[in-house]
């Protein structure tokens, strides 16, 4: 289909794209690799005013990791660029899965996490490294959590007047490791359920660990019963089984054409498993 009609607008710098934001407000939607949005304009699912196309700001790109071992990500960088420039395996590895060679191409990290599709695989590997999101408007910049970032489905803490010029990991914690496993649904390609989980082990105990889930409820979520469960323990295989009981605790589990919600439920608990096995290095 045709999208509704819409006022196009091709700012040539950052500050031009935050000045038109700032002007229309809610009645503007940013362009990116247009991989979500354009499909549901067309679609007549979502309709706007005005498009404010951000993808050719170049000082939006980029792969930035620090001498620390922290590492930016700028938002319009594209999973083919993040590809390049990514120092974690893990991640690498991850984001290969991700959509075909056209969308890695064009779709862009800010764009994943902006739209909180539920199913979105970068919002999981995002909370499992924890960090922050780097929110600028005309009136200045702020930083959300990533714990804090995603609402609903397809809602996040951006105002309409923001642009996500960025995201922020924190250097890891002395050895960890990191694995990301999914199940497809296979129509889509899309995760019916994807668990992300970052673990080190100090004293031959689990010293850190964090789980990010998607596909599973309305957002991304951190699994903190599966951290609290595996917090401390030796790591083993009954550790690891009975931590991944708890991968959908407190959760209103989504139910669809896909996968009900027991379904989803047990390949939570399946899923979580084998992303924490992976990250303890099994
Ligand atoms: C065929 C296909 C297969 C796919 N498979 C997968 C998959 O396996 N796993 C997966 O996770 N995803 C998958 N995707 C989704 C894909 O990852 C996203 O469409 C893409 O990353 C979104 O980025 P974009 O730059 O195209 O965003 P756009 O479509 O341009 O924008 C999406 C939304 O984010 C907003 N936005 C964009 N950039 C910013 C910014 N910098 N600041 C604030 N708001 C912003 C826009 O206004 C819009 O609301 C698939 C998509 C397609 C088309």
């Amino acid at each position: 289909m045709i999208p509704a009609a819409f006022a196009y607008h091709r700012p040539q710098s950052l500050g031009d794209a935050l000045a038109l934001l700032s002007e229309h407000g809610a009645a503007a939607k940013l362009l990116a690799g247009g991989h979500s949005l354009l499909p549901l304009l067309r679609l007549r699912v979502a309709s706007t005013e005005r498009i404010v196309d951000i993808g050719r700001l170049g000082e939006l790109k980029g792969v930035r990791p620090g001498a620390d071992g922290s590492l930016e990500i700028g938002g319009l960088t594209t999973y083919s660029e993040l590809l390049a420039g990514a120092t974690m395996p893990w991640v690498k590895e991850a984001v290969e899965g991700i959509g075909d060679v056209q969308v890695r191409n064009r779709g862009t990290v800010g764009g994943a996490i902006a739209h909180a599709d539920p199913a979105s695989d970068l919002p999981a590997i995002a909370l499992a490294l924890g960090g922050e999101i780097v929110l600028q408007s005309s009136s200045g910049t702020r930083t959300v959590p990533v714990d804090e970032f995603f609402l609903g489905p397809f809602e996040t803490a951006i105002r309409s007047d923001e642009i996500l010029t960025s995201i922020r990991f924190p250097a890891q914690p002395e050895g960890a490791t990191g694995a990301y496993r999914r199940i497809d649904q296979p129509a889509s390609g899309y995760s019916l359920v994807g668990v992300a989980a970052v673990a080190a082990m100090a004293d031959g105990r689990v010293g850190h660990l964090r789980v990010g889930v998607t596909g599973v409820g309305e957002a991304a979520y951190r699994a903190r019963g599966v951290e609290s469960a595996m917090g401390g323990s030796d790591g083993g295989t009954e550790a690891v089984a009975a931590a991944a009981e708890h991968a959908v605790d407190g959760m209103e589990v989504n139910s669809d054409i896909h996968a009900d919600a027991a379904y989803r439920s047990a390949m939570a608990r399946v899923i979580t498993i084998r992303a924490l096995e992976a990250a303890l290095g099994r």
